[in-house]
């Protein structure tokens, strides 16, 4: 028996008891006589004393340890004198009688503490040293609680746990394809899944009714601290159901998660706003509603005061930052350079500051004090308050005040990660309209449904039409991040078929590309819709993180490189030519 406890579990009820434990070298601490050391595993440390009074040999093994060996060793539990309150076997120490030393270690690369002193690409490339750091296993731990209360509550709602292959044909998800060449087909490749998007459905037609999958899937695409090429998603299906439906049972899973893996009860019913409402108050489809700093549409109130940059804009709007109004004129000038950076891409800020001397404006030339009193109150601002206003063409410009408004909430600290806010968004347009394509291409993917209500829209030979045509979508939003997204799915093959055509595919690339699909819906689809939850995110967002690295435990860099494996690497001669394949890399 390598152990008969780990190094997390003795306490003082245990003193005197003989005991054997196994484990890693946290830290070893020579005072002469004296050698302590912290010995480590998943579950804790236990300090093991050594003295000049333990048995022979055991003083010279414990003098040629380094961190990170691997040992075992025996004693006995003594009570501590100097007992340490922050561990949890803080009160105890083992007297050793004896030392084995399982297996030796290079001193690893950085220290494995809390707060290690390597840098992030030290650390991927020895991510199993890096994985030994509290803060990952807790991540990590935390990922597995969730998996298994996933499983745990959609269990108990009849949902089956069903797999659906990784080596297919394309899905729509809008990104692009990771693709696997075929040895057996000369000349021809798989895809990898964006989502089991097709298979869920096709499992609603084949009757199984609820489905899940805890699953991979794989988009090409260009990568952000929260993005993986690789990633997982809590993949949910069910059939014959409406949008309340898959609301009720899936804020049901985020309460069941709540409670059992944050101790949060959560009673009150979660908030829904659609996609319009979403835009206009919080320029985001995905809204931060830990703070409120709600967009205010100043366009009516500010419009025909000679002030140019206003009256040739389509939308004027502004946000109220309760207590600002002593900002300096660093900081106004500071935030108007953040607002006119690339990524937000304003022209300017106007800023109205309401002090006890009254209001102030960068545009005091153009507006009297009653008609900047206006625009404050149209901005619920009192005295003491701030005013930023941007102006230009309306969807751009909310998006700026939403990332400005998401700026000053991380500024004024209005985004504490221990608080929580989900909602739903729902109501999205089905499709967009992309000018330089001139193309629509579908929101979310297209097996989703039009509101019915909507379908004589969906129907027209007007483009204007189609663009008003609402999808039965539905996001799951959780502190300004897009944790969930679903819908109630085409079940009818000629609206599917519709869908393709206004998506601009030909019958035979429909067909070439999504025959099985539009095929099986002739064979009695049941009315179907479902969701897919981003699973990295959702264990981040519980665990108070933004990136979704930690909780992933082999993850890739942001070139979607895995530095441990050096992948992906070259393949030689000889199995590019069994795979029928060529690289033009150098020829290019
Ligand atoms: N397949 C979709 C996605 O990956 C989710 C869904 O519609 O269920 O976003």
């Amino acid at each position: 028996m390598y152990r008969t406890h780990t190094c997390g579990e003795l306490r003082l009820q245990h003193k005197g008891q003989p005991v054997t434990l196994a484990g890693w070298v946290q830290r070893i601490r020579n005072l002469g006589g004296m050698t302590f050391i912290d010995l480590r595993d998943r579950y804790g440390i236990t300090q093991l004393t050594v003295n000049d009074d333990s048995p022979s040999g055991v003083k010279e093994t414990a003098a040629m340890l380094g961190r990170e060996f691997v040992l075992q060793t025996t004693g006995t539990v003594l009570e501590r004198s100097n007992k340490n309150p922050k561990i949890t076997t803080g009160d105890i120490e083992i007297g050793v009688t004896g030392i084995t030393v399982l297996n030796v270690a290079n001193t690893p690369p950085f220290t494995i503490e809390d707060e290690s002193d390597g840098g992030e690409e030290l650390r991927a490339r020895y991510r199993y040293l890096d994985l030994r750091r509290n803060p990952l296993q807790k991540a990590i731990h935390l990922r597995h609680r969730m998996a298994q209360e996933v499983r745990k509550y959609l269990d108990s709602q009849r949902f089956l746990e069903i797999e659906t292959p990784f080596l297919i044909k394309s899905t729509p998800e809008g990104a692009r394809d990771f693709v696997v060449p075929s040895r057996m087909n000369p000349g021809e490749f798989y895809a990898l899944p964006q989502s089991p998007q097709t298979f869920k459905q096709l499992l609603m037609v084949a009757g199984y009714d609820r489905y899940f999958q805890i699953v991979r899937c794989f988009r090409d695409e260009d990568l952000r601290a929260d993005r993986q090429p690789e990633f997982t998603q809590i993949d949910c299906e069910m059939a014959f159901v409406e949008r309340e439906d898959i609301l009720q049972t899936f804020e049901g899973l985020a309460r069941h998660l709540f409670k059992s893996v944050l101790g949060i009860e959560w009673v009150a019913d979660f908030p829904r706003i659609s996609y319009a409402d979403a835009m206009n108050n919080y320029g985001s489809d995905k809204p931060d509603i830990r703070f409120d700093m709600r967009i205010n549409d100043l366009t009516d109130a500010v419009k025909g005061k000679n002030f140019i940059l206003f009256d040739s804009a389509e939308y004027i709007g502004g946000i109220c930052i309760k207590g600002c109004a002593d900002y300096t004129r660093k900081q106004l000038d500071e935030l108007t350079e953040w607002v006119k950076r690339p990524q937000i891409g304003a022209k300017g800020l106007v800023y109205i500051r309401w002090t006890a001397d009254g209001i102030k404006s960068s545009i005091d030339k153009f507006y009297t004090t009653d008609e900047l009193s206006v625009i404050a109150a149209k901005c619920r601002a009192t005295q003491g308050d701030l005013i930023l206003l941007l102006s230009g063409d309306k969807k751009k410009t909310l998006e700026m005040i939403g990332s400005l408004r998401i700026e000053m909430g991380n500024r004024l600290g209005l985004r504490p990660n221990n608080v929580y806010a989900p909602l739903w968004v729902y109501d999205f347009p089905l499709l967009e309209w992309d000018d330089e394509t001139q193309r629509f291409y579908a929101m979310h993917h297209p097996f989703t449904s039009p509101k019915p209500e909507d379908l004589p829209k969906f129907y027209s030979a007007n483009r204007h039409d189609i663009t008003q045509v609402n999808a039965n979508a539905y996001d799951f939003v959780l502190n300004g991040v897009e944790i969930g997204g679903g819908s109630i799915r085409i079940h009818d093959s000629g609206v599917q078929r519709r869908m393709f055509e206004v998506l601009g595919f030909s019958e035979e690339e429909a067909n070439y590309k999504f025959g099985f699909i539009i095929n099986a819906f002739r064979y009695g689809a049941p009315p179907h819709g479902g969701i897919a939850f981003g699973f990295d995110r959702w264990c981040a967002l519980f665990g108070g993180q933004e990136t979704i690295r930690d909780y992933i435990a082999f993850p890739k860099n942001n070139t979607g490189r895995d530095v441990m494996l050096d992948a992906p690497s070259k393949i030689d001669e000889e199995q590019m030519k069994e795979l029928y394949l060529k690289s033009v890399k150098s020829e290019a």
